[in-house]
């Protein structure tokens, strides 16, 4: 449905972004059917957005007008407690301001992306890297950041084994970004539907989860795991695939708790975990990162009108592998 929406007036340290496009994220769809709580609606979502600065505050001094920039899942944070201090506003202990669905500083409900502008602090607006295609850039906010910061923080790179659990948006930039890294990573995916696929994103093997062999085969294989299945798996089954030390981080986020038993955790020392995107000295470093080594998400551009189609397909398992809402479909 369209709407109009109000946008704040433009503060000393805002920034007015002219949104050429956004990404459409699972979260977007349990937030909008309410499977993660009640949903403060009238509300528009969206957190995986790129544009160009067409009105800067007084004083900001990190964008300047025509600059392409892009916003991620959060727009403020408190900046003061320790976590913020040490630059990871993601984990705010007062809770980051979210794109959308969350209260702003001035009280207002934010409201995400899909919609022709919005307006952000300075300090949460990335600065977008030229050699990233335009319609690529949206995902890299959410999905891109999602998947670097674990990998990042539990080093992958020449010499680890990378497991994927799931060939998604996260999933398929998880595959990109590790390769890019230097570990040999391996997709772990239902089916090997997208077999062809998870190859030429540089993985070395692609295996079916749905084949019990796989996880004989693979057994006390992996330094990390990355799982990007918002839906519940067989945690211990995932577990016995880790080496000595080996971590499983989630990062999709089913809505119910996942069983663990402790005694998986106890063989190789192996630790579960769990990351949410990243700061946003992090984030800046994953557009960097991803234009060095021509790394974009695979995306299918759709017109406003075609969410709620899209909404369908991502829920069916049926895009390559983001869709990003082109919002000149809008004006
Ligand atoms: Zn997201
Ligand atoms: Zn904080």
């Amino acid at each position: 449905m369209r709407t109009t929406i109000e946008r704040r007036d433009l503060g000393p340290r805002d920034v007015l972004i002219e949104i050429s496009y956004a990404g459409i994220c699972h979260s977007d769809i349990h937030t909008v059917r309410g499977e993660w709580g009640a949903v403060p609606y009238p509300l528009t979502v969206g957190h995986e957005i790129v544009g160009h600065v067409t009105e800067v505050g007084a004083d900001v001094t990190r964008h300047a007008v025509g600059d392409r920039v892009g916003v991620g899942c959060m727009v403020n944070s408190c900046r003061e407690c320790a976590n913020c201090r040490a630059g990871q506003e993601q984990y705010c202990l007062q809770g980051n301001v979210g794109t959308y669905a969350s209260v702003d500083r001035d009280g207002t409900v934010t409201q995400g992306g899909y919609s022709t502008h919005v307006v952000v602090d300075e300090d949460f607006v990335l600065r977008v890297p030229h050699a990233i295609p335009h319609e690529a850039v949206a995902p890299l906010l959410c999905a891109g950041i999602t998947t670097y910061s674990p990998l990042a923080h539990w080093k992958a790179g020449p010499g680890t084994k990378v497991a994927v659990v799931g060939m998604g948006g996260l999933g398929h930039m998880a595959v990109k970004i590790a390769v890019a890294m230097g570990a040999e990573v391996t997709v772990l995916s239902q089916t090997l539907g997208k077999k062809d696929d998870g190859l030429r994103f540089g993985a070395e093997d692609y295996q079916a989860t749905s084949d019990p062999a796989t996880f004989e085969a693979l057994a006390n294989t992996f330094d990390l795991i990355i799982n990007t299945v918002s839906a519940s798996i067989d945690v211990g089954a995932y577990l016995g695939l880790l080496r000595l030390d080996g971590t499983m981080v989630n990062v999709g986020a089913p809505p119910e708790p996942l069983p663990v038993r402790v005694f998986s955790l106890f063989n190789n020392r192996r630790s579960f975990a769990g990351s949410s995107i990243g700061g946003i000295a992090e984030t800046q470093r994953m557009l960097e990162f991803c234009a060095e080594h021509g790394i974009a998400p695979e995306v299918e551009v759709v017109d406003a009108d075609a969410v709620n189609d899209a909404y369908e397909r991502v829920l069916s398992s049926d895009v390559r592998y983001r869709f990003v809402i082109d919002i000149d479909s809008l004006r």
